[in-house]
């Protein structure tokens, strides 16, 4: 190559593995990124990297032993609850060395990726508006504070809304039916200890079929819970309420989960500060674009799908696939050709598999208690409740 401008939009766990892997081969990268910085926007909770997808590509970025030296192995523990009688059903504690899935902080992760490109790589505080010029380049980004910067090839790896993918695709993510109800414990240990106890050190989930609740651990004492309905999009205006009526809402879920036994429904009466509302959105299946000879995508701007677990981890295999298949191609566009003869049809199979699966998340029998094992044996692009 004839030293390309690779521009990589996203700073997110996508585009920051597959920035890493470039420079590990040399190649000169640019990240912009929407936030103003690292540190301005909370980055989540916790996220399990697998080991044949995720950890493989901290493996090519030199980033192995640091993510095992940050993670949480203990996190990997799993408790099912019967949503009606609380009584605890399948319960899975991780042996010491258990390194399947080990659990680590969002913030953490994008922190070590960060540490590990030369300074100067993330341009902050650039939010992409648009990707203009001709399709065999160079391409112009044109970024919403009105500056501009030349590509040769541009990276989508700018998550669910993508304005890079609006450059080749016209597909937008549609509402699932599902929305996640986000309520947090703060320094549970000490304060909730009740919920410390009843979640473990990993996470706790419960479902009746028509709601569900997946309440996790994170570092820090944290304790984050999702409780999943099929809600409308404005559920919270037909019901007469607005985001910041914490009382309101509360008032509404404990409607809703009335008939959960007590000691799941203080998920809903004891937790710290407001509720936030997620809706769940999914890329429709397949998505399919015009290949571009300088542009392509990664991770959840390719293939955004409901949360079962899988999404950080594909767009980190997206990324170390990506990267590699740069580094071994002299020819941008071989490179991109390569790279989606296999990223392509990996998502579309799991995007098939997961469709329509975000009610899963409110199944009462999640981890087919006949054989919960098989749950933990099988393949890592099986569907699993969320680990965010
Ligand atoms: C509620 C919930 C729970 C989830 N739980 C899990 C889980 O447990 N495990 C799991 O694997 N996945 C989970 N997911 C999915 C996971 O979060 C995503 O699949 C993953 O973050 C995708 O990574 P990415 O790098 O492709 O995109 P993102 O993580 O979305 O990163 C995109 C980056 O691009 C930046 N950006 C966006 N727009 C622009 C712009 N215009 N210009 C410049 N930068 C921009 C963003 O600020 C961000 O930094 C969950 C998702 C949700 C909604």
């Amino acid at each position: 190559m004839n030293t390309p401008r690779i521009a990589v939009i996203g700073a997110g766990p996508g585009g920051l593995t597959c920035a890493t892997i470039l420079q590990k081969h040399g190649i000169a990268v640019t990240v912009h990124e929407a936030d103003a910085a690292a540190e301005v926007r909370d980055q989540g909770g916790s996220l399990d990297l697998h080991a044949d997808s995720g950890q493989l590509a901290l493996k090519e970025a030199g980033l192995l032993e640091s993510f095992f030296a940050l993670s949480r192995p203990e996190g990997q523990e799993m408790r099912q609850y019967d949503a009606i009688s609380g009584e605890l059903g399948f319960h899975h504690v991780p042996d010491e060395d258990e390194a399947h899935r080990p659990e680590i902080e969002r913030g953490v992760l994008r922190d070590m990726l960060l540490d590990s490109l030369t300074p100067g790589t993330v341009r902050w505080g650039h939010a992409l508006r648009a990707v203009e010029g001709p399709s065999d380049g160079p391409r112009l980004l044109r970024f919403t504070d009105g500056t501009t910067t030349e590509a040769d090839l541009v990276i989508g790896a700018d998550g669910a809304w993508s304005p890079v993918r609006a450059a080749i695709s016209a597909a937008l993510p549609q509402y699932t039916g599902i929305t996640f109800v986000e309520a947090w414990f703060h320094d549970a240990d000490t304060r909730h200890p009740d919920i410390a106890e009843f979640v473990g050190n990993g996470s706790a989930i419960a479902g009746d079929g028509a709601r569900g609740m997946f309440a996790q651990h994170n570092g820090g004492g944290h304790i984050r819970v999702y409780l999943i309905q099929r809600l409308a999009l404005d559920w919270l205006a037909q019901a007469g309420l607005t985001h910041d009526d914490t009382e309101g809402i509360r008032a509404f879920l404990l409607d809703a989960y009335r008939d959960w036994a007590p000691g799941l429904r203080r998920v809903i009466t004891d937790n710290d500060g407001r509720y936030l509302q997620r809706p769940i959105n999914a890329l429709l299946v397949p998505h399919i674009w015009e290949p571009s000879p300088t542009i392509t995508l990664l991770g959840d701007a390719a293939h955004l799908m409901p949360p079962l677990g899988l999404g950080v981890n594909l767009a980190m295999l997206d990324a170390l696939e990506l990267a590699l298949a740069l580094a071994h191609n002299p020819v941008i566009d071989d490179a991109l050709r390569a790279y989606e003869k296999t990223m392509i049809p990996r998502s579309h199979q799991t995007q098939t598999e997961l469709d329509g699966r975000a009610a899963d998340l409110m199944a009462d029998d999640p981890f087919n208690a006949e054989d919960p094992q098989a749950h933990l044996n099988a393949q890592d692009n099986q569907p699993r409740p969320p680990a965010t």
